[in-house]
């Protein structure tokens, strides 16, 4: 089975949400990513459901998983997701945001944090390298409470000491913030926050089952699989042997090779067809320049590089919607982000 096909699977027709992880340089976004292991999609990291079954069982969860998996976005090396301004490109459903406990809010957190209430999106703070508190006995991939439980007072009192100053901190951004198994009032105007580590795993399994039993939660609706394809752009890249490619997200719907497709260019839409539809190789070994695995078709959600015929310049691809009036440009934008549709939709 080709890897792109088992991220579509669900019984319910649920695709997976898809979540950004943000945060400031060091925190350990690319770290925590690594240690839920998932697979590597284009510009995406893909977690299926069997994977947080598996890491989230001490949990105990008795809520069953929903969605196929969950689609994180990795958007620290995507410009356009800085310069993101979009209305309503829902491509983010909820976020996690980074912070180092030993360095609490700093500039990048609150830049990240100003584009979250600016879109609002939801999201959980991952409060991670708890285990760079003086003394931390190492509970691997524990869950936060039974980890906590493990410690001295001295490293509890520590945890409290930093937990409150970085709380003050959200409060003077606007922010209301609590421990997550001790909020109650989740998304209404409290955001959750769960200590995590990177290295040694502990929290992992908390940060998992919130995003997802969030995330099935308050979103079926939106997370119901449609055939109307929605697909952003994250960038334009120029890959030896194959041309001009567009690294995208699909969020729904089905692409097709061969399929017309319409993305928003400086000036005008540009109408071409899909030439090959590739993600990258599962198996790391084989992930060599230009080898990719090529796909008849994909469904959404995942993160997918296509190659067509495109006349454009690197990275002038605009901000763009498609409404039932025609195609509209979000001019004065800069970013390399757009929104392409299935011609098919469009006559
Ligand atoms: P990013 O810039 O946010 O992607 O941060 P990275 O994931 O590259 O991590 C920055 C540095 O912090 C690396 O040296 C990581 O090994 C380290 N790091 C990340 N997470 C943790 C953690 O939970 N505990 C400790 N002790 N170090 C961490």
């Amino acid at each position: 089975e080709k890897p792109g096909a088992s991220s579509s699977k669900s019984e319910d027709n649920i695709r997976s949400p898809i979540c950004c992880i943000m945060g400031h340089v060091d925190t350990g976004k690319t770290k925590l990513l690594d240690c839920i292991r998932g697979t590597n999609q284009i510009g995406a990291t893909y977690f299926p459901a069997e994977n947080i079954r598996e890491r989230t069982k001490e949990l105990k969860a008795d809520a069953k998983l929903k969605v196929p998996g969950l689609l994180v976005i990795d958007t620290p090396g995507h410009e356009s997701f800085t310069n993101l301004r979009s209305q309503g490109s829902g491509l983010c459903y909820i976020a996690i945001l980074v912070v180092d406990i030993m360095h609490g809010l700093e500039p990048q957190t609150i830049e990240s944090l100003n584009l979250l209430k600016m879109r609002n999106t939801e999201f959980i703070v991952a409060l991670n390298k708890i285990d760079r508190l003086y003394g931390w006995k190492v509970c691997r991939n524990a869950p936060i409470v039974k980890a906590m439980k493990q410690q001295s007072k001295d490293v509890q009192f520590e945890f409290n000491t930093r937990l409150t100053q970085i709380v003050t901190q959200f409060k003077e951004q606007g922010i209301n913030t609590e421990l997550y198994y001790k909020n109650k009032e989740m998304g209404k105007d409290t955001f959750s926050i769960i200590p995590t580590s990177a290295i040694s795993g502990e929290g992992i399994p908390d940060l998992l089952l919130l995003l997802v039993q969030w995330t099935q939660k308050t979103m079926v609706e939106r997370l119901t699989y449609s055939s109307e394809v929605q697909c952003t752009v994250l960038e334009v890249k120029a890959i030896e042997g194959h041309g001009t490619t567009i690294d995208v997200v699909l969020i729904n719907g089905m692409l097709h090779e061969g399929d017309q497709i319409v993305v928003c260019g400086m000036q005008d839409p540009i109408v071409t067809s899909i030439r090959a539809l590739l993600t990258p190789h599962p198996m790391k070994e084989l992930r060599i320049k230009g080898s990719y695995v090529h796909h008849k078709e994909i469904k959404a959600a995942q993160g997918i590089k296509i190659n067509a015929q495109f006349i454009v310049a690197r990275n002038s691809v605009f901000v763009g919607t498609h409404n039932h009036k025609g195609w509209k440009c979000l001019e004065g934008l800069y970013a390399s982000v757009a929104v392409a549709i299935s011609f098919r939709q469009l006559v």
